[in-house]
């Protein structure tokens, strides 16, 4: 059950779609002073060191960050990614890489409340180790929030997401980034979606996903576009075509409910960079389209 670790792929060309979209999510909810809980259901360690044995295996953050890490002309919302990945390797020298708790502690405001599920033993402990030397940070720097700002819990992430809903604030931006390892991770995101959008229908909702050939990837998508919210984006990055061996990982997605206006504009201006840039073969692409319940109408765009 727990053979996923995120440590093998962290900052992989998946990560940097993911978390440069998510450093763009908070951006937009800090625009509003009232505070927002950010709930990652899948919080992963919160940090990763490159040079650990699982990350040297792999290697695969090699060809994700590593390729933009001395690029001078990154679009600005990759400069922002970038950027925040910078802090944490003020040496100039790329060693550490940051989980989505770490983007999330880094962009949420001292008022915003972070709550992160994780439930494989060992990551656990990390999560809670780099948790606990965050707010050693915060309190150096004399930033104290008024209660728990951030909570850790060893718990399901999609039973977790549902205690939480609705936000005492109103106001919520959700991450859901399960390893889909088990062909359920599918049923039960579109499943805790479907609940969420119930109980609390205004938050905003980010998924991450493979995108693979496995039939329940391939419809997996489709299926959140017909859940009852407001709005949707979906992005997908391929960093190569279709290889034969079906083997790795070439594309994912992102399909967020409820996204920011700003988002799509952003989207268009970043992922032509993304495909030069993380490109591994003329396959290499990406796609943007998105809809809404109001008109049922679906823009579809792409290269
Ligand atoms: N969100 C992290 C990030 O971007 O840095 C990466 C998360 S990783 C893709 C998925 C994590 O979910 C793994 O660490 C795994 O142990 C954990 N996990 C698996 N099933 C879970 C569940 N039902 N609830 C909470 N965590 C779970």
């Amino acid at each position: 059950m727990f053979s996923y670790r995120h440590a093998f792929h962290a900052g992989n060309h998946a990560d940097v779609l993911k978390h440069f979209i998510q450093v763009q999510l908070h951006k937009y909810m800090n625009q509003k002073d009232t505070a927002y809980t950010y709930i990652d259901t899948h919080a992963g360690a919160g940090v990763y060191a490159l040079d650990s044995a699982q990350a040297v295996k792999s290697g695969e953050y090699i060809d994700g960050i590593a390729r933009l890490w001395d690029r001078d002309d990154l679009p600005p919302a990759l400069a922002d990614y970038v950027g925040l990945v910078r802090t944490l390797n003020p040496s100039g020298k790329l060693r550490l890489y940051p989980g989505s708790p770490w983007v999330a502690d880094a962009e949420a405001r001292l008022e915003d409340r972070l709550r992160l599920f994780e439930l494989h033993p060992a990551d656990i402990k990390l999560l809670a180790e780099n948790v606990r030397k965050l707010e050693a940070h915060h309190a150096e720097q004399g930033e104290r929030a008024r209660g728990r700002r951030i909570l850790v819990e060893r718990a399901d992430g999609f039973h977790g997401l549902k205690a939480l809903l609705p936000p005492p604030s109103r106001r919520a931006l959700v991450l859901i980034d399960p390893p889909y390892e088990v062909k359920l991770d599918y049923k039960h995101v579109r499943d805790a979606l479907e609940e969420a959008l119930k109980r609390f229908p205004a938050g905003m909702y980010a998924v991450w996903y493979p995108v693979l050939q496995r039939m329940e990837s391939r419809q997996f998508a489709d299926r959140l576009k017909r859940l009852p919210a407001k709005e949707w984006l979906h992005v997908t990055l391929s960093v190569a075509g279709p290889r034969a061996d079906g083997n790795g990982l070439h594309s994912s997605g992102m399909l967020i409910l409820n996204p920011p206006y700003t988002l799509e504009a952003t989207l268009r201006e970043t992922m032509p960079y993304l495909v030069q840039v993380l490109g591994q073969d003329a396959g290499a692409t990406f796609r943007i389209e998105k809809g809404t319940q109001v008109t049922g109408a679906v823009a579809r765009e792409g290269v």
